[in-house]
């Protein structure tokens, strides 16, 4: 198997470990996953949820929800989208309305083919001054995002996590605009990232639109699809609801053909 890199990574002992590797597709697999998505908890929750049933290994080691969260923002998107791929990655298409001359038109794309880009050098952690003061600063992982108070409002959870990831903490109302910017900046050159934003020309009048992408799609599928799966398979061929868990999902939808393909011959012999 192909070996797979993550585009930021862990530092495990000092060396830093990109490889994955997630585990084989079968319907046990989906359908942890859509209950691991389905938990309760806030998104960052979920996706370590998701993430430590998907994966086999992580940086060297098998993995748990610790080792996960521990992964930075732009390697647990990467991640998500990754998975998406290898769940289902058909053409999806997106609706837009441009913001210029309010025509609505679609447009498709696939998981596979949206970009990444790698981390910066000082990955993950690296020097600013504030205020004529040194201090460190890495970038945020999904246990920072785990930790950020709900109750709060967006802006107010944005300036805490700011706060937290530079070391010392420094007193978060003395951090000017100018200050943000900097940190913004210093986080944006370190961090690995996948495309959140798709430019597509408006058809109509070859405006430059601005779609959002969501990194963490495949939180939203539902388990109806692999469980009426399930019913038709024991319905043809009185297999267990485990035996059928754990075939391969390629197979499974081999033989969901063929059911298919049988009932459609029997139609048409039906009808003569
Ligand atoms: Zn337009």
């Amino acid at each position: 198997m192909k070996l797979q890199l993550l585009p930021g990574g862990l530092f495990i002992e000092g060396t830093l470990r990109q490889d994955y590797r997630f585990n084989p597709l079968n319907g046990a697999l989906e359908l942890s996953l859509e209950e691991a998505a389905a938990e309760d908890g806030c998104t960052a929750d979920k996706v370590t949820a998701v993430l430590a049933c998907a994966l086999a290994s992580l940086a060297g080691q098998e993995p748990d929800r610790l080792l996960v969260a521990s992964l930075v923002v732009g390697d647990r998107q990467f991640l998500m989208r990754q998975l998406s791929v290898l769940l289902d990655d058909s053409q999806r298409w997106l609706s837009a309305r441009c913001s210029d001359c309010d025509a609505v038109f679609d447009l498709n794309y696939r998981p596979s083919s949206l970009p990444i880009k790698s981390a910066g050098q000082d990955f993950p952690e690296s020097a600013v001054q504030i205020n004529g003061t040194s201090y460190r600063l890495r970038l945020p992982t999904g246990a920072d995002q785990s930790n950020l108070d709900p109750r709060k409002s967006s802006e107010e959870q944005q300036l805490q996590l700011l706060a937290s990831l530079l070391n010392p903490i420094p007193d978060v109302s003395t951090l000017s605009p100018q200050d943000i910017e900097i940190l913004d900046q210093t986080l944006e050159s370190m961090a690995p990232e996948v495309a959140l934003q798709l430019l597509a020309p408006c058809p109509h009048c070859q405006m430059e639109n601005t779609l959002d992408l969501d990194p963490y799609q495949s939180l939203d599928s539902s388990p109806d699809a692999l469980l009426s799966e399930i019913h038709r398979l024991a319905s043809s061929y009185h297999w267990s609801q485990q035996e059928i868990l754990d075939l391969p999902r390629r197979r499974r939808q081999h033989y969901l053909q063929l059911i298919e393909s049988n009932r459609n011959s029997h139609t048409m012999e039906a009808g003569h």
